[in-house]
């Protein structure tokens, strides 16, 4: 009794802190008054809008008076009128249960020395970051050796266990036998992996029913590695035979999951276009060429920019030079593919660098390397919302769609880092943060 008594008293304590850093409202019909709105879809800005929230949805949007005049006169009030509201943002490449990492050393420490337990907790605040940041939908690409522990964690989501986004897990993701780490141990030592191994097209079909089986909404696979240049092009070895990707796209589809492709040299862009992928992760070594093929086959590219930026130097010190030359290839490439219209969808590779750097800072570097603040969070809305065939639910602030609207203070469209300090997130109808 003495300890159920002490359990409450520090309960009741921490209560305070945990609302104010989480501000958690249940869904009802929510008026909200709108500054100025951006509507990502018709690419402009309006002012003096409302909100009208039923549930998890949004019911109207329009000009505030007209909106104000069909709302319940018992609807809760949330007064932006001085800032800027926009949709919840979208990252399509994401990892939870990593928690960032510059050399091999670093990645076989996680595996070797955290259990998926103490992994999945770790990205259950990683999750919740995200969501805190503005992110209320995430594409996350693999648990790094952590088995089906993304779709616990996207599962607790959905239950309310705990705060975070809309997530759409890969599980395991694929590789074939001596092509991802761990690596370089004794061959006396069985080591884990960070990807499900298979070889050979029936064993990848039935790995792909298997991953689908336990959760997975996305395949993923890593199509190539060993990258070095040649005549002034990015080129790779391949992980998989023709056959192999064939197969494991193929299945995919015929069971209606997208497929996600890291491919970073030519021949690795190369091939996952071949078979159909839905998605070229990283792509730093996209050409002219093979960008034309993107716009035609209606592949999505995911660019992971400040990933490649974070951990370019720490690489080349370690020994690989060749992380400066892709950082600054791609850094030309965006342009011409903003340019050229391939579909860019916003995707970070958090995971891959610590999760207290700030997903936002993505769209600093698409500004710099050739969009539009406009084009950049069309990315991670609208865009986004195509890739994840969920159009119909969030990427806009319209009415039917999901109430996944996010606030900043000053103007985005100006200054893009304002993304970085987001000050309200709804998500569902429910608000997870509302700064003073
Ligand atoms: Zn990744």
């Amino acid at each position: 009794m003495k300890r159920l008594l002490i359990a409450l008293v520090v309960s009741f304590a921490l209560l305070p802190i945990t609302i104010v850093s989480q501000v958690k409202t249940a869904p009802g019909v929510v008026l909200i008054k709108a500054g100025r709105l951006i509507d990502v879809r018709a690419g402009r800005v309006l002012e003096n809008q409302g909100i009208l929230v039923e549930g998890q949805r949004i019911k109207a949007v329009g000009p505030l008076a007209e909106v104000q005049r069909i709302a319940p006169a018992t609807a809760q009030v949330i007064d932006l009128s001085r800032a800027t509201v926009l949709p919840g943002l979208a990252d399509c490449h994401t990892h939870v249960l990593l928690q960032g990492y510059n050399t091999s050393d670093e990645y076989d420490a996680q595996l070797l020395k955290e259990s998926i337990p103490y992994r999945t907790i770790r990205a259950t605040v990683a999750a919740r970051t995200a969501l805190m940041n503005g992110f209320t939908v995430m594409r996350d690409l693999e648990t790094e050796g952590a088995m089906y522990a993304d779709v616990d964690v996207k599962t607790a989501i959905n239950r309310g266990v705990i705060p975070g986004p809309r997530m759409f897990v890969a599980t395991r993701s694929f590789s074939a036998t001596g092509m991802y780490p761990l690596s370089g141990y004794s061959w006396e030592l069985k080591m884990p992996e960070g990807v499900q191994t298979v070889d050979g097209a029936d064993e990848i079909r039935k790995a792909v029913r298997e991953q689908v089986k336990f959760g997975a909404d996305w395949i993923k696979f890593y199509a190539d590695r060993r990258y070095f240049m040649k005549d002034g092009a990015l080129h790779s070895w391949l992980n998989f035979t023709h056959e192999e990707m064939k197969a494991m796209v193929d299945e995919a589809h015929r069971l209606g999951k997208r497929v996600a492709a890291h491919a970073m040299g030519w021949e690795g862009i190369d091939a996952s276009l071949k078979v159909g992928v839905d998605s070229i992760e990283h792509g730093y070594g996209l050409d002219e060429g093979l960008m034309d093929r993107m716009v035609r086959q209606g592949t999505y590219w995911c660019p992971t920019i400040y990933v490649g930026v974070y951990v370019a130097e720490g690489r080349a010190a370690a020994g690989a030079p060749i992380w400066l030359t892709m950082r600054d290839l791609e850094a030309k490439a965006f342009g011409t593919a903003v340019r050229k219209g391939v579909k860019i969808a916003y995707g970070t590779d958090a995971g891959g660098y610590a999760w207290t750097e700030n997903q936002a800072k993505e769209f600093t570097y698409m500004v710099r390397y050739g969009m539009t603040p406009m084009q950049a969070i069309q990315s991670a809305t609208v865009v986004a919302a195509d890739l994840l065939e969920r159009a119909g639910d969030f990427g806009g602030i319209e009415a039917g769609q999901l109430a996944d609207i996010i606030a900043v203070n000053g103007d985005p469209l100006r200054d893009i880092t304002e993304l970085e300090r987001v000050r309200f997130v709804m998500k569902g109808g429910e608000v997870y943060r509302n700064d003073k």
